[in-house]
């Protein structure tokens, strides 16, 4: 898609990319519940039309504890993303407007002219998701778009992974989202995606505990639990998950404690992941 050489662009900071050219998108036949909806593009002004998905064919069968919603149905998640093909500006539909006018500027020194075009399918899958998702992330690092923006296409990358099952790229978009919303947390107003502060304290917990750190988890649940005028619903969430980290740190004590009856000599280093470099080089890898 032309963005193979990305090796040094890191999502929270910013970066340099280089050059190539455009191609016209194909308006694919029309399909329910699949519809087109006409939009103009706030970079270039191209007319396009963004692939949609009818509300009335969700079907949802559960939510998990991050959020995610599991769709019995076609996923909405698959058509989040809008792009021109014109210019390679993309993001998630409810930010598609949302763009400054130096970002505009951004968008086309630094994407349009590298942008090669891509013709999707009339259906999206989870991997064009994906695709489409990182299409997105590469965008809002590019315009310098608030963390909030690039945590929750992390989030969103990260639920497409569990989809797939590849609970290695999971980890990795959950720990990007979490370092975004922590810094959202801190300097952005709310609400951010709908969600209050109290909800972005459950969040961040919750990203604490699927990343490995149950003691940040429990600080943040904690503070949703004592803290006045949350739903009830959020504090439950948060007592059901503080109550899992529990059960767990209990049964791993127990563990321990059996394992050092049986033998004196036990290691169990867990494995610490290195900080990557070159995030974005692997984005769009092959
Ligand atoms: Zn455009």
């Amino acid at each position: 898609m032309g963005f193979d050489n990305v090796h040094n662009l890191k999502i929270y900071k910013k970066d340099d990319p280089t050059k190539d050219d455009v191609k016209e998108e194909k308006n694919a036949p029309k399909l329910s519940p699949i519809y087109d909806k006409e939009v103009i593009c706030p970079v270039c002004q191209n007319t396009f039309k963004a692939r949609a998905l009818k509300s009335s064919h969700y079907r949802m069968e559960k939510k998990d504890t991050d959020f995610f919603i599991r769709y019995l149905s076609e996923n909405p998640y698959f058509y989040d993303v809008w792009l021109c093909n014109k210019c390679g500006y993309a993001s998630m539909k409810i930010d598609f407007e949302k763009i400054r006018d130096h970002q505009i500027e951004l968008v086309k020194q630094k994407i349009t002219p590298r942008w090669h075009g891509k013709i999707y399918p009339e259906v999206y899958d989870v991997d064009i998701a994906i695709e489409r998702y990182k299409l997105a992330l590469l965008n809002y690092t590019i315009m310098e778009a608030k963390s909030s923006k690039k945590a929750m296409t992390c989030l969103k990358i990260a639920w497409m992974y569990r989809i797939l099952n590849d609970a290695q790229e999971e980890l990795l978009f959950l720990k990007e989202a979490l370092e975004g919303f922590n810094d959202a947390y801190y300097n952005e107003g709310f609400p951010i995606y709908g969600m209050n502060s109290f909800a972005l304290m459950y969040l961040i917990g919750e990203l604490n505990r699927r990343t490995g750190d149950n003691e940040k988890a429990l600080l943040w649940f904690g503070q949703v639990i004592t803290a006045p005028a949350v739903s009830p619903k959020l504090k439950d969430l948060a007592r059901d998950q503080k109550d899992l980290i529990k059960e767990e740190q209990q049964l791993l004590e127990k563990k321990k404690q059996e394992e050092s009856e049986d033998t004196t000599s036990s290691t169990d280093k867990e494995e610490v992941p290195t900080k990557k470099k070159g995030f974005f080089s692997k984005l769009f890898g092959k």
